[in-house]
Protein backbone atom coordinates (compact mmCIF):
# COMPACT_ATOMS: atom_id res chain seq x y z
CA UNK A 1 0.00 0.00 0.00
CA UNK A 2 1.35 3.58 -0.85
CA UNK A 3 2.32 5.63 1.75
CA UNK A 4 0.18 8.32 1.68
CA UNK A 5 -3.06 6.37 1.54
CA UNK A 6 -1.83 4.04 5.10
CA UNK A 7 -1.13 7.87 6.76
CA UNK A 8 -4.75 9.09 5.45
CA UNK A 9 -6.46 5.51 6.93
CA UNK A 10 -4.32 5.86 10.05
CA UNK A 11 -5.54 9.35 10.51
CA UNK A 12 -9.00 8.20 9.79
CA UNK A 13 -9.02 5.83 12.37
CA UNK A 14 -7.83 8.03 14.98
CA UNK A 15 -10.94 10.27 14.22
CA UNK A 16 -13.48 7.04 14.44
CA UNK A 17 -12.02 6.21 17.88
CA UNK A 18 -11.60 9.07 19.62
CA UNK A 19 -13.83 11.98 18.65
CA UNK A 20 -13.87 15.38 19.49
CA UNK A 21 -10.06 15.90 19.72
CA UNK A 22 -9.31 18.03 17.58
CA UNK A 23 -5.56 19.12 18.95
CA UNK A 24 -4.53 15.40 18.56
CA UNK A 25 -5.33 15.56 15.26
CA UNK A 26 -3.42 18.77 14.18
CA UNK A 27 -0.78 17.09 16.05
CA UNK A 28 -0.91 13.76 14.70
CA UNK A 29 -1.51 15.18 10.91
CA UNK A 30 1.36 17.49 11.09
CA UNK A 31 4.03 14.57 12.08
CA UNK A 32 2.05 11.63 9.87
CA UNK A 33 2.08 14.08 6.38
CA UNK A 34 6.04 14.80 7.28
CA UNK A 35 6.97 11.36 7.24
CA UNK A 36 5.99 10.51 3.87
CA UNK A 37 9.70 10.93 2.17
CA UNK A 38 11.03 8.71 5.07
CA UNK A 39 7.83 5.88 4.41
CA UNK A 40 8.29 6.18 1.12
CA UNK A 41 12.42 5.13 1.19
CA UNK A 42 11.93 2.61 4.17
CA UNK A 43 9.32 -0.42 3.83
CA UNK A 44 9.57 -1.32 7.19
CA UNK A 45 8.20 1.13 9.51
CA UNK A 46 4.84 0.32 7.62
CA UNK A 47 5.34 -3.41 7.54
CA UNK A 48 5.76 -3.86 11.62
CA UNK A 49 2.37 -1.10 11.30
CA UNK A 50 4.33 1.64 13.40
CA UNK A 51 1.94 4.15 12.67
CA UNK A 52 -1.16 2.24 13.81
CA UNK A 53 1.12 1.78 16.83
CA UNK A 54 2.54 5.09 17.88
CA UNK A 55 -0.84 6.93 17.65
CA UNK A 56 -2.47 5.01 20.54
CA UNK A 57 -0.87 5.80 23.81
CA UNK A 58 0.05 2.56 25.70
CA UNK A 59 -1.82 3.65 28.65
CA UNK A 60 -4.48 6.50 29.55
CA UNK A 61 -5.03 7.39 33.14
CA UNK A 62 -8.47 9.50 33.67
CA UNK A 63 -9.18 9.95 37.59
CA UNK A 64 -11.46 11.92 39.82
CA UNK A 65 -10.01 14.49 42.07
CA UNK A 66 -12.04 15.59 45.32
CA UNK A 67 -10.85 18.76 46.86
CA UNK A 68 -12.08 20.74 50.10
CA UNK A 69 -12.10 24.71 49.03
CA UNK A 70 -11.43 27.48 51.82
CA UNK A 71 -15.49 27.38 52.43
CA UNK A 72 -15.40 23.76 53.23
CA UNK A 73 -17.10 22.98 50.25
CA UNK A 74 -16.32 19.51 48.21
CA UNK A 75 -14.99 20.13 44.71
CA UNK A 76 -14.39 17.70 42.16
CA UNK A 77 -11.85 18.38 38.80
CA UNK A 78 -10.52 15.65 35.97
CA UNK A 79 -7.34 14.13 36.44
CA UNK A 80 -5.01 12.43 33.65
CA UNK A 81 -1.95 11.22 32.75
CA UNK A 82 -1.48 9.61 29.20
CA UNK A 83 1.55 7.28 28.99
CA UNK A 84 2.01 7.53 25.58
CA UNK A 85 5.44 5.59 24.92
CA UNK A 86 8.31 4.33 26.94
CA UNK A 87 10.23 2.66 23.91
CA UNK A 88 13.14 4.64 24.21
CA UNK A 89 12.82 5.53 28.04
CA UNK A 90 10.56 5.77 31.27
CA UNK A 91 7.62 8.09 30.64
CA UNK A 92 8.56 12.27 30.88
CA UNK A 93 6.55 14.76 30.29
CA UNK A 94 4.81 17.93 32.67
CA UNK A 95 1.20 18.30 33.86
CA UNK A 96 -0.71 21.20 32.82
CA UNK A 97 -3.20 22.52 35.33
CA UNK A 98 -5.69 25.06 33.42
CA UNK A 99 -9.36 24.75 32.36
CA UNK A 100 -9.12 23.77 29.24
CA UNK A 101 -7.56 20.88 29.98
CA UNK A 102 -9.08 17.50 28.44
CA UNK A 103 -8.25 14.65 26.97
CA UNK A 104 -7.26 15.53 23.19
CA UNK A 105 -4.96 18.21 24.66
CA UNK A 106 -3.49 15.59 26.78
CA UNK A 107 -3.05 13.00 24.29
CA UNK A 108 -1.56 15.86 21.82
CA UNK A 109 1.12 17.15 23.84
CA UNK A 110 1.96 13.98 25.28
CA UNK A 111 2.33 12.51 21.36
CA UNK A 112 4.54 15.46 20.40
CA UNK A 113 6.62 14.73 23.72
CA UNK A 114 7.42 11.38 22.42
CA UNK A 115 9.36 12.80 19.55
CA UNK A 116 10.90 16.09 21.55
CA UNK A 117 11.93 13.23 23.93
CA UNK A 118 14.28 11.52 21.41
CA UNK A 119 15.80 14.28 19.46
CA UNK A 120 16.90 15.27 23.00
CA UNK A 121 19.53 12.30 22.33
CA UNK A 122 18.69 11.16 26.09
CA UNK A 123 16.48 7.95 27.37
CA UNK A 124 12.94 9.08 28.04
CA UNK A 125 9.44 7.80 26.81
CA UNK A 126 7.08 10.34 26.08
CA UNK A 127 3.99 11.33 28.35
CA UNK A 128 1.69 14.14 29.62
CA UNK A 129 -0.80 14.74 32.37
CA UNK A 130 -2.91 17.51 33.94
CA UNK A 131 -6.11 18.58 35.39
CA UNK A 132 -9.04 20.79 34.55
CA UNK A 133 -7.98 22.13 37.68
CA UNK A 134 -8.16 26.63 37.55
CA UNK A 135 -5.30 27.15 39.80
CA UNK A 136 -6.23 31.47 39.36
CA UNK A 137 -7.66 32.76 42.08
CA UNK A 138 -7.41 29.99 44.16
CA UNK A 139 -5.35 30.42 47.86
CA UNK A 140 -2.03 28.63 48.19
CA UNK A 141 -3.94 26.44 50.96
CA UNK A 142 -6.62 25.15 48.39
CA UNK A 143 -3.94 24.71 46.00
CA UNK A 144 -1.83 22.87 47.89
CA UNK A 145 -5.33 20.33 49.11
CA UNK A 146 -5.81 19.86 45.16
CA UNK A 147 -2.02 18.75 44.76
CA UNK A 148 -2.91 16.50 47.05
CA UNK A 149 -5.78 14.67 46.33
CA UNK A 150 -4.64 14.83 42.67
CA UNK A 151 -1.38 12.61 43.80
CA UNK A 152 -3.38 10.24 45.58
CA UNK A 153 -4.25 8.45 42.51
CA UNK A 154 -1.54 9.99 40.62
CA UNK A 155 1.58 8.35 42.77
CA UNK A 156 -0.23 4.60 41.77
CA UNK A 157 1.00 5.11 38.61
CA UNK A 158 4.36 6.55 38.87
CA UNK A 159 8.43 6.10 39.91
CA UNK A 160 11.28 6.90 38.99
CA UNK A 161 11.94 4.00 36.26
CA UNK A 162 8.58 4.23 35.29
CA UNK A 163 7.46 7.39 34.78
CA UNK A 164 8.68 11.32 36.18
CA UNK A 165 6.07 13.98 35.23
CA UNK A 166 7.18 17.65 35.54
CA UNK A 167 5.40 20.88 35.50
CA UNK A 168 3.42 22.82 32.28
CA UNK A 169 0.98 25.73 32.50
CA UNK A 170 0.13 26.57 35.49
CA UNK A 171 2.24 23.66 37.52
CA UNK A 172 5.33 25.60 38.49
CA UNK A 173 7.50 25.63 41.88
CA UNK A 174 4.61 25.71 43.97
CA UNK A 175 2.60 22.78 42.60
CA UNK A 176 6.07 20.54 42.52
CA UNK A 177 6.61 21.18 45.64
CA UNK A 178 3.28 19.82 47.27
CA UNK A 179 2.68 17.36 44.48
CA UNK A 180 6.57 15.70 45.81
CA UNK A 181 5.26 16.08 49.42
CA UNK A 182 2.19 14.18 49.15
CA UNK A 183 4.00 11.33 47.00
CA UNK A 184 6.72 10.90 49.97
CA UNK A 185 3.88 10.67 52.44
CA UNK A 186 2.41 8.18 50.33
CA UNK A 187 5.48 5.93 49.63
CA UNK A 188 7.45 6.65 52.17
CA UNK A 189 10.30 6.98 50.15
CA UNK A 190 11.98 10.23 49.18
CA UNK A 191 13.45 9.85 45.28
CA UNK A 192 13.33 11.28 42.12
CA UNK A 193 9.66 11.04 40.87
CA UNK A 194 9.43 14.71 39.69
CA UNK A 195 10.97 16.86 38.01
CA UNK A 196 11.39 20.76 38.60
CA UNK A 197 11.83 20.28 41.98
CA UNK A 198 13.21 22.98 44.82
CA UNK A 199 16.68 23.41 44.56
CA UNK A 200 16.79 22.05 48.40
CA UNK A 201 15.35 18.99 48.07
CA UNK A 202 16.72 17.75 44.69
CA UNK A 203 16.05 19.86 42.09
CA UNK A 204 18.67 20.73 39.65
CA UNK A 205 20.18 24.47 39.06
CA UNK A 206 18.88 26.57 35.36
CA UNK A 207 16.14 23.86 35.33
CA UNK A 208 14.03 27.07 35.52
CA UNK A 209 15.63 29.16 33.08
CA UNK A 210 16.26 25.80 30.73
CA UNK A 211 13.14 25.97 28.69
CA UNK A 212 13.31 30.02 27.27
CA UNK A 213 17.51 29.86 27.43
CA UNK A 214 17.18 26.80 25.07
CA UNK A 215 14.17 28.16 22.87
CA UNK A 216 17.02 31.05 22.34
CA UNK A 217 20.02 28.79 21.94
CA UNK A 218 17.95 26.81 19.11
CA UNK A 219 16.73 30.04 17.79
CA UNK A 220 20.48 31.48 17.62
CA UNK A 221 21.51 28.34 16.06
CA UNK A 222 19.37 28.52 13.34
CA UNK A 223 20.10 31.84 12.27
CA UNK A 224 23.90 31.34 12.53
CA UNK A 225 23.25 28.82 9.36
CA UNK A 226 22.01 32.35 7.27
CA UNK A 227 24.79 34.19 8.53
CA UNK A 228 22.87 36.21 11.17
CA UNK A 229 22.46 36.42 14.95
CA UNK A 230 19.48 37.87 17.57
CA UNK A 231 22.02 40.32 18.31
CA UNK A 232 20.33 43.89 17.70
CA UNK A 233 17.22 41.89 15.97
CA UNK A 234 13.65 42.94 17.91
CA UNK A 235 12.00 40.03 19.13
CA UNK A 236 8.10 39.45 19.63
CA UNK A 237 7.56 37.28 22.63
CA UNK A 238 4.25 35.92 23.75
CA UNK A 239 3.26 34.76 27.39
CA UNK A 240 4.65 35.69 30.20
CA UNK A 241 4.90 32.97 32.24
CA UNK A 242 7.91 30.80 33.03
CA UNK A 243 8.96 30.08 29.14
CA UNK A 244 8.31 33.70 28.04
CA UNK A 245 10.59 34.83 31.20
CA UNK A 246 13.51 32.83 30.67
CA UNK A 247 13.33 33.61 26.91
CA UNK A 248 13.09 37.54 27.19
CA UNK A 249 16.16 36.95 30.00
CA UNK A 250 18.05 35.17 27.07
CA UNK A 251 17.33 37.37 24.58
CA UNK A 252 18.93 40.27 26.48
CA UNK A 253 21.89 37.99 26.93
CA UNK A 254 22.53 37.77 23.47
CA UNK A 255 22.01 41.45 22.43
CA UNK A 256 18.34 40.75 21.37
CA UNK A 257 15.42 43.14 22.33
CA UNK A 258 12.27 41.66 23.58
CA UNK A 259 9.82 44.06 22.66
CA UNK A 260 6.73 42.08 24.02
CA UNK A 261 4.87 39.92 26.27
CA UNK A 262 1.21 38.74 26.49
CA UNK A 263 -0.99 36.77 29.14
CA UNK A 264 -4.69 35.78 28.78
CA UNK A 265 -6.40 39.17 29.35
CA UNK A 266 -3.74 41.09 27.10
CA UNK A 267 -0.02 42.01 25.08
CA UNK A 268 1.98 44.47 26.36
CA UNK A 269 3.98 46.46 23.52
CA UNK A 270 7.12 48.14 25.15
CA UNK A 271 9.62 49.07 21.92
CA UNK A 272 12.11 49.97 24.06
CA UNK A 273 12.66 46.54 25.91
CA UNK A 274 10.47 44.81 28.07
CA UNK A 275 11.68 45.47 31.41
CA UNK A 276 12.67 42.03 33.02
CA UNK A 277 12.48 42.82 36.78
CA UNK A 278 9.16 44.96 36.60
CA UNK A 279 7.77 41.49 34.75
CA UNK A 280 9.43 38.99 37.10
CA UNK A 281 7.65 40.98 40.25
CA UNK A 282 4.20 40.63 38.79
CA UNK A 283 4.09 37.48 37.51
CA UNK A 284 6.44 35.21 39.58
CA UNK A 285 5.77 36.98 43.06
CA UNK A 286 2.41 38.59 42.85
CA UNK A 287 0.99 36.26 39.84
CA UNK A 288 -0.89 39.68 38.91
CA UNK A 289 -2.40 40.36 35.49
CA UNK A 290 -0.16 42.44 32.99
CA UNK A 291 -2.29 45.70 33.27
CA UNK A 292 -0.20 46.02 36.21
CA UNK A 293 2.78 46.35 34.01
CA UNK A 294 1.32 49.28 32.15
CA UNK A 295 0.69 50.93 35.26
CA UNK A 296 4.58 50.80 36.40
CA UNK A 297 5.93 51.45 33.40
CA UNK A 298 4.10 54.34 31.04
CA UNK A 299 6.27 54.36 28.00
CA UNK A 300 4.77 51.01 27.11
CA UNK A 301 1.48 50.43 25.74
CA UNK A 302 -1.26 47.70 26.84
CA UNK A 303 -3.41 46.32 24.32
CA UNK A 304 -6.19 44.30 26.57
CA UNK A 305 -7.53 41.30 24.46
CA UNK A 306 -10.83 42.74 23.31
CA UNK A 307 -9.34 45.01 21.23
CA UNK A 308 -7.03 42.22 19.57
CA UNK A 309 -7.42 42.04 15.19
CA UNK A 310 -10.44 39.72 14.37
CA UNK A 311 -8.99 36.08 14.42
CA UNK A 312 -5.65 37.39 15.21
CA UNK A 313 -3.52 38.59 18.30
CA UNK A 314 -1.93 41.63 18.96
CA UNK A 315 1.36 40.72 20.14
CA UNK A 316 2.16 39.11 16.30
CA UNK A 317 1.11 42.44 14.56
CA UNK A 318 3.99 44.06 16.42
CA UNK A 319 6.83 45.03 14.14
CA UNK A 320 9.62 42.21 14.79
CA UNK A 321 12.51 40.35 13.40
CA UNK A 322 11.66 36.87 15.25
CA UNK A 323 9.09 35.84 16.94
CA UNK A 324 8.88 33.23 19.81
CA UNK A 325 5.08 32.11 20.68
CA UNK A 326 5.69 30.99 24.36
CA UNK A 327 1.97 31.00 25.40
CA UNK A 328 0.21 28.27 24.34
CA UNK A 329 -1.30 25.88 21.63
CA UNK A 330 -2.98 27.75 18.75
CA UNK A 331 -2.17 31.38 19.54
CA UNK A 332 -0.85 32.35 16.09
CA UNK A 333 -3.45 32.21 13.39
CA UNK A 334 -3.23 32.63 9.53
CA UNK A 335 -3.94 36.28 10.06
CA UNK A 336 -1.32 36.31 12.27
CA UNK A 337 1.71 34.69 10.32
CA UNK A 338 0.54 36.79 7.41
CA UNK A 339 1.32 40.21 9.87
CA UNK A 340 4.25 38.92 10.42
CA UNK A 341 5.64 38.30 6.76
CA UNK A 342 4.38 41.70 6.27
CA UNK A 343 6.23 42.79 8.83
CA UNK A 344 9.70 41.34 7.67
CA UNK A 345 10.05 38.76 10.10
CA UNK A 346 13.01 36.15 9.68
CA UNK A 347 11.99 33.28 12.07
CA UNK A 348 9.08 32.19 14.07
CA UNK A 349 10.56 30.09 16.98
CA UNK A 350 8.52 28.16 19.14
CA UNK A 351 8.73 28.18 22.64
CA UNK A 352 5.11 26.57 23.32
CA UNK A 353 3.70 23.36 21.92
CA UNK A 354 1.80 24.31 18.97
CA UNK A 355 1.24 27.66 19.27
CA UNK A 356 1.13 27.89 15.37
CA UNK A 357 -2.58 26.86 13.76
CA UNK A 358 -2.19 24.55 10.84
CA UNK A 359 -3.11 26.69 8.46
CA UNK A 360 -0.69 29.56 9.44
CA UNK A 361 2.17 26.84 9.43
CA UNK A 362 1.02 26.16 5.97
CA UNK A 363 1.21 29.60 5.25
CA UNK A 364 4.55 30.51 6.75
CA UNK A 365 6.46 27.05 4.96
CA UNK A 366 5.37 28.45 1.54
CA UNK A 367 6.33 32.24 2.38
CA UNK A 368 10.13 32.02 3.25
CA UNK A 369 9.86 32.21 7.26
CA UNK A 370 11.95 30.27 9.00
CA UNK A 371 10.53 28.13 11.26
CA UNK A 372 11.53 25.99 14.51
CA UNK A 373 8.96 23.68 15.52
CA UNK A 374 8.10 23.44 19.15
CA UNK A 375 9.06 19.61 19.68
CA UNK A 376 12.67 20.80 18.88
CA UNK A 377 13.42 24.36 20.01
CA UNK A 378 11.45 23.92 23.42
CA UNK A 379 12.74 20.64 24.37
CA UNK A 380 16.06 22.44 26.71
CA UNK A 381 12.97 22.02 29.44
CA UNK A 382 12.89 18.07 29.11
CA UNK A 383 16.25 17.81 28.61
CA UNK A 384 17.79 19.67 31.55
CA UNK A 385 14.92 17.74 33.54
CA UNK A 386 16.68 14.46 32.60
CA UNK A 387 20.12 16.23 33.95
CA UNK A 388 17.75 16.53 37.01
CA UNK A 389 16.70 12.79 37.16
CA UNK A 390 20.88 11.89 36.60
CA UNK A 391 21.92 14.21 39.30
CA UNK A 392 19.01 12.58 41.91
CA UNK A 393 20.81 9.58 40.92
CA UNK A 394 24.28 10.35 41.76
CA UNK A 395 22.99 12.15 44.49
CA UNK A 396 24.87 15.14 42.81
CA UNK A 397 24.27 18.85 42.20
CA UNK A 398 26.02 20.14 39.34
CA UNK A 399 26.49 24.25 39.12
CA UNK A 400 24.25 26.63 37.24
CA UNK A 401 27.16 27.35 34.38
CA UNK A 402 27.90 23.30 34.19
CA UNK A 403 24.01 22.96 33.76
CA UNK A 404 23.74 25.43 31.28
CA UNK A 405 26.74 24.68 28.85
CA UNK A 406 25.47 21.08 28.79
CA UNK A 407 21.62 22.97 28.01
CA UNK A 408 24.03 24.57 25.17
CA UNK A 409 25.19 21.68 23.57
CA UNK A 410 22.09 19.86 23.82
CA UNK A 411 20.42 22.62 22.00
CA UNK A 412 22.46 22.47 19.31
CA UNK A 413 22.74 18.83 19.18
CA UNK A 414 19.06 18.83 19.05
CA UNK A 415 19.04 21.85 15.66
CA UNK A 416 21.93 19.75 13.69
CA UNK A 417 20.16 16.51 14.31
CA UNK A 418 16.96 18.44 12.96
CA UNK A 419 18.71 20.48 10.15
CA UNK A 420 20.98 17.62 9.18
CA UNK A 421 17.86 15.21 8.19
CA UNK A 422 16.02 18.19 6.94
CA UNK A 423 19.00 17.96 4.69
CA UNK A 424 18.99 13.87 3.83
CA UNK A 425 15.39 14.15 2.71
CA UNK A 426 15.96 17.34 -0.07
CA UNK A 427 14.56 19.90 2.51
CA UNK A 428 17.18 22.28 3.97
CA UNK A 429 15.93 23.86 6.25
CA UNK A 430 12.70 22.32 6.87
CA UNK A 431 12.91 21.30 10.64
CA UNK A 432 9.39 20.41 10.89
CA UNK A 433 10.28 17.44 8.43
CA UNK A 434 14.02 17.55 9.62
CA UNK A 435 12.53 17.37 13.47
CA UNK A 436 9.84 14.72 12.83
CA UNK A 437 11.34 12.74 10.97
CA UNK A 438 14.48 12.51 13.16
CA UNK A 439 12.42 12.00 16.59
CA UNK A 440 10.07 9.42 14.66
CA UNK A 441 13.29 7.45 13.33
CA UNK A 442 14.59 6.85 16.39
CA UNK A 443 11.46 5.80 18.47
CA UNK A 444 10.45 3.32 15.42
CA UNK A 445 13.85 1.78 15.32
CA UNK A 446 13.85 0.85 18.59
CA UNK A 447 10.44 -0.32 18.54
CA UNK A 448 11.17 -2.56 15.71
CA UNK A 449 13.89 -4.23 18.08
CA UNK A 450 11.67 -4.19 20.69
CA UNK A 451 9.18 -6.79 19.03
CA UNK A 452 5.53 -6.46 19.57
CA UNK A 453 4.88 -5.49 22.81
P1 LIG B 1 3.00 29.16 32.47
O1 LIG B 1 4.19 29.51 33.28
O2 LIG B 1 1.79 28.67 33.14
O3 LIG B 1 2.67 30.41 31.53
C1 LIG B 1 1.73 30.32 30.52
C2 LIG B 1 1.54 31.68 29.89
O4 LIG B 1 0.67 31.55 28.77
C3 LIG B 1 0.88 32.69 30.82
O5 LIG B 1 1.35 33.97 30.50
C4 LIG B 1 -0.60 32.53 30.48
O6 LIG B 1 -1.36 33.70 30.78
C5 LIG B 1 -0.52 32.35 29.00
N1 LIG B 1 -1.68 31.57 28.54
C6 LIG B 1 -2.08 30.34 28.95
N2 LIG B 1 -3.20 29.95 28.32
C7 LIG B 1 -3.51 30.97 27.49
C8 LIG B 1 -4.55 31.18 26.57
N3 LIG B 1 -5.50 30.26 26.34
N4 LIG B 1 -4.54 32.36 25.87
C9 LIG B 1 -3.57 33.29 26.07
N5 LIG B 1 -2.57 33.14 26.94
C10 LIG B 1 -2.54 32.00 27.63
O7 LIG B 1 3.39 28.02 31.39
P2 LIG B 1 4.79 27.75 30.70
O8 LIG B 1 5.47 26.69 31.46
O9 LIG B 1 5.48 29.03 30.42
O10 LIG B 1 4.32 27.08 29.32
C11 LIG B 1 4.05 27.86 28.15
C12 LIG B 1 4.07 26.94 26.94
O11 LIG B 1 5.35 26.29 26.82
C13 LIG B 1 3.04 25.80 26.96
O12 LIG B 1 2.65 25.51 25.63
C14 LIG B 1 3.86 24.62 27.49
O13 LIG B 1 3.30 23.37 27.11
C15 LIG B 1 5.18 24.87 26.79
N6 LIG B 1 6.35 24.25 27.40
C16 LIG B 1 6.69 24.50 28.69
C17 LIG B 1 7.82 23.91 29.20
C18 LIG B 1 8.30 24.20 30.60
O14 LIG B 1 9.39 23.74 30.95
N7 LIG B 1 7.58 24.96 31.39
C19 LIG B 1 8.61 23.04 28.43
C20 LIG B 1 8.23 22.83 27.09
C21 LIG B 1 7.12 23.44 26.59
P3 LIG B 1 -2.23 33.74 32.14
O15 LIG B 1 -1.24 33.81 33.25
O16 LIG B 1 -3.10 34.93 32.02
O17 LIG B 1 -3.01 32.45 32.15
Amino acid sequence: MPSSQKIEDVLRYIKECSPGEDEFYQATEEVLHSLTPLLNQENKYLDHNILERIVVPERSILFRVNWVNDAGKVETNLGYRVQFSSTIGPYKGGLRFHPSVNLGIVKFLGFEQIFKNALTGLQIGGAKGGSNFDPKGKSDNEIMRFCQSFMNELYKHIGKHKDVPAGDIGVGAREIGYLFGQYKKLTGEFEGVLTGKGLNWGGSKARKEATGYGSVYFAENFLNVYGKTLKGKKCAVSGSGNVAIYTIEKLYDLGAIPVSCSDSRGTIYHEEGIDLQALKAIKEIHHASLEEYASVDCNCSYIPKHAYPKDGHAVWHIPCDVAFPSATQNELTLIDAQKLKENGCILINEGANMPTTADALEFVRKNGILFSPGKAANAGGVATSQLEMSQNASMAQWSFKEVDIKLQVIMKNIFQTAYDTSIEFDCEGDLVTGANIAGFRKVADSMIEQGSV
